[in-house]
C-alpha cells in the first residue's frame, strides 16, 4: 500500500520570496517552513525556525527536519549546501551565485554575453579594459544584487579607485552594452523533465534595482530565441524549479546578464497575472507536481522602494493590487508591490509617478 505523503518543503530564507511561496502554498497539498530569523517578513503566514544560513551544522539540521529545501536567495555559501536534498541543485546555485562561473556557463551553452575578463589585482583590471573597452562595470563575483558590489569605469584614470571600492575582492569586468531593452524568461522544470515558460517580461531598472517590469514583451522571434536558450541551460543543470535569466535586448538579439535559481522579482505580476503564478509552479516543481498552466494576461507591476504607500491611498485604485511584505521602511529596500492589469494605463502611470517621488 503506499501512503500518499504530505511533502514538508524547507525554505532557506523568510524574507519576501519565501512569504510569497508560503502563501502560494496553501493551495496545494504541501506544508512550507522557512529558516531565518524571528521577526523576518515570512512569519506573517509560516512557521520561521531561527536558523544560521552561515552555519553547515544548523542548516543540516533544518534540512533533517523537512523532506526536501529550496532557496530564496542563491547567496548562501556553497558549502552550507552540499549534501542537501536541495531543488534546484548545488551545482545550479554555485554557478549562479558566482558572476565568473555563470557567463562561462552561458558560453559554454552557446548563449553571448557582454564582453567580460576576470580580475583578481589591480594590474588584471588594467588588461580587463582592453578586452571589454570602455565604459565598463566592475563587478563583484559575488554576494551582488540590486546594483550592490558595481563600480563603473569611464576612462583608464578610474582603475585605482573602482578596485578600491569593491574591496579588491574577485571581480569580473564587463562592457557596458548599449541595449534597447532588458527583458527577462521565467522558465519552469518539473522534476520529470516537463518545462514551461511565461512570457517574455520587459524590465525597468534604476539604479540598479528594478522598478517596473511589464508583461509581456511581445517579440515572438525574441520569445523563441529565450525559450530555446533556457532550455538548454535547464537541461545541462539538471534543473528542478522556476529559473530566471536577465537578458540585455542589443542589436535585436538577446545577450544573457544574469540568472537567478529562484523565483524572480520580475515574476511577481505571475501571482495576478497568470493561471499558475511563479511561487505555485516552483513549489509544483521541487514537489514532483505536474506543472500550472502559464497562460497569462498583459500585466504591470511596480516595485515599492524604500517605503510603503498607505492603505488608503492605494484603496482609491480598485484595479490595483497591493502586496505589503511587512518590512521596515528604509531607503533603497524592496517592502513590497504594486500588479495591475496593463489596460490601466492611467493609474500605472499615475503611480510610476508616485514611486519614484
Ligand atoms: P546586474 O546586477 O548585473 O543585474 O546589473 C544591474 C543593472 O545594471 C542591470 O539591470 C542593467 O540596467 C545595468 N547593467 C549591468 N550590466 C550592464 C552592462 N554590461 N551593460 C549595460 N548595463 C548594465
Amino acid at each position: 500500500m503506499t501512503n500518499r505523503v504530505r511533502p514538508r518543503i524547507g525554505i532557506l530564507g523568510a524574507g519576501q520570496l519565501a512569504l510569497m511561496l508560503a502563501e502560494a502554498s496553501k493551495v496545494l497539498d504541501v506544508d512550507v517552513i522557512c529558516a531565518g530569523q524571528p521577526g523576518d517578513c515570512a512569519e506573517q503566514v509560516a512557521t520561521v525556525v531561527a536558523v544560521d544560513l552561515d552555519d553547515a551544522a544548523a542548516v543540516a539540521a533544518f534540512a533533517a527536519d523537512v523532506d526536501l529545501v529550496t532557496i530564496e536567495s542563491e547567496n548562501i555559501h556553497a558549502d552550507v549546501l552540499q549534501g542537501l536534498n536541495l531543488y534546484p541543485n548545488a551545482r545550479a546555485v554555485g554557478i549562479a551565485q558566482d558572476r565568473l562561473l555563470e557567463k562561462r556557463f552561458f558560453h559554454e551553452c552557446g548563449i553571448g554575453t557582454a564582453p567580460f575578463a576576470p580580475v583578481d589585482s589591480l594590474e588584471d583590471l588594467t588588461r580587463a579594459m582592453e578586452i571589454t573597452g570602455l565604459p565598463a562595470i566592475l563587478k563583484t563575483r559575488r554576494m551582488g544584487y540590486d546594483g550592490k558590489g558595481q563600480v563603473r569605469l569611464r576612462s583608464p584614470e578610474d582603475a585605482a579607485g573602482a578596485w578600491a571600492e569593491v574591496g579588491e575582492v574577485p571581480c569580473i569586468l564587463e562592457g557596458m552594452v548599449n541595449f534597447e531593452a532588458e527583458v527577462s524568461l521565467i522558465a519552469v522544470r518539473g522534476r520529470s523533465g516537463q518545462v514551461v515558460f511565461y512570457p517574455l517580461i520587459e524590465n525597468h531598472h534604476r539604479e540598479g534595482i528594478l522598478r517596473t517590469s511589464i508583461a509581456p514583451f511581445v517579440h515572438e522571434e525574441l520569445q523563441r530565441q529565450a525559450e530555446s536558450y533556457l532550455k538548454v541551460v535547464l537541461e545541462r543543470l539538471e534543473y528542478v524549479g522556476v529559473l530566471a535569466v536577465e537578458f540585455f535586448v542589443v542589436d535585436g538579439t538577446l545577450l544573457a546578464n544574469e540568472m537567478a535559481p529562484r523565483v524572480h522579482n520580475s515574476g511577481h505580476w505571475t501571482i495576478e497575472g497568470s493561471a499558475t503564478s511563479q511561487f505555485e509552479n516552483h513549489l509544483r516543481a521541487i514537489a514532483g507536481m505536474e506543472l500550472g498552466d502559464t497562460t497569462s494576461r498583459p500585466t504591470v507591476m511596480l516595485n515599492c522602494i524604500g517605503s510603503m504607500p498607505s492603505e488608503s491611498e492605494t484603496a482609491k485604485f480598485p484595479e490595483l493590487s497591493r502586496h505589503d511584505y511587512g518590512k521596515q521602511a528604509r531607503p533603497g529596500r524592496k517592502v513590497g508591490h504594486l500588479t495591475f492589469p496593463a489596460s490601466e494605463r492611467a493609474a500605472i502611470a499615475e503611480w510610476q509617478q508616485r514611486l519614484q517621488g
